[in-house]
């Protein structure tokens, strides 16, 4: 099962993507969690990384594709993935075909509306990635990730400003790689503009009646 996962920003790729990783055994593997902990560590590429992150800019082709492709070689990958956030541009897209095949790109979609009120209220845990949202899905203790114990925070790059950026560069550089997954018979479209518990099980029914069981 070698998925990719698309949507706006905010859509739920990441929450959705790892409710699949966790029923099937596959990695989830999210270019803006790996982005996100190269900067954290503070590494010269994490340098380069957070001056275009935190502007709501995407991250040149090369260096995201670089970091992506090490990440595909890794044992775990063999049985399949979810890719969430890759690819962003059509350049990525063909880049991708090289490195692996592609067998169903799932593209999640949702009015302006739900995804503001959705990034806005978004948390983050800082230790394992695992992700929350104050009134949706609130973890049991304020601020704590339910999973490992971890704090909670807001990614920079989830305030309003940012968000209403990167929701403009997703649609000039989007349409190009809906197009190509369309091109190959491999594009389906899910409506996420419900909660996860009716959206996740609308991804495992999709899946299974495209031949996809786990
Ligand atoms: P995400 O967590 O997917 O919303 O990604 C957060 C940020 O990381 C994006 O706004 C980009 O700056 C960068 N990023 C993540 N994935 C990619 C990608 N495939 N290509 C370019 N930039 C990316």
């Amino acid at each position: 099962m070698r998925l990719v996962f698309m949507g706006p920003p905010g859509v739920g790729k990441g929450t959705y993507a790892s409710a699949l990783s966790r029923r099937c055994g596959i990695p989830h593997i999210s270019t803006g969690d790996m982005i996100r902990e190269e900067i954290r560590r503070g590494t010269e590429l994490g340098r380069r990384l957070r001056e275009y992150v935190e502007r709501g800019l995407l991250v040149p082709d090369e260096l995201v594709t670089e970091m992506l492709r090490r990440r595909l070689q890794q044992e775990d990958c063999q049985r399949g993935f979810i890719l969430d956030g890759y690819p962003r541009t059509l350049r990525q897209a063909e880049e991708l075909d090289r490195m692996t095949r592609v067998d169903l790109a799932l593209y999640f979609t949702a009015p302006d509306e739900v995804i503001i009120d959705r990034v806005s209220g978004r948390r983050v845990c800082r230790s394992c990635g695992a992700i929350y949202h104050v009134r949706y899905m609130p973890p049991r203790v304020p601020g704590v990730c339910d999973r490992c114990g971890g704090p909670l925070y807001q990614r920079e790059d989830d305030r309003p400003e940012v968000v209403k950026r990167r929701l403009e560069v997703f649609r000039e550089q989007f349409a190009p790689v809906l197009d190509y997954y369309r091109g190959k018979g491999i594009l389906v479209e899910i409506d996420a503009s419900e909660q996860a518990e009716v959206v996740v099980p609308r991804v495992f029914s999709t899946l299974e009646s495209r031949g996809f069981k786990c």
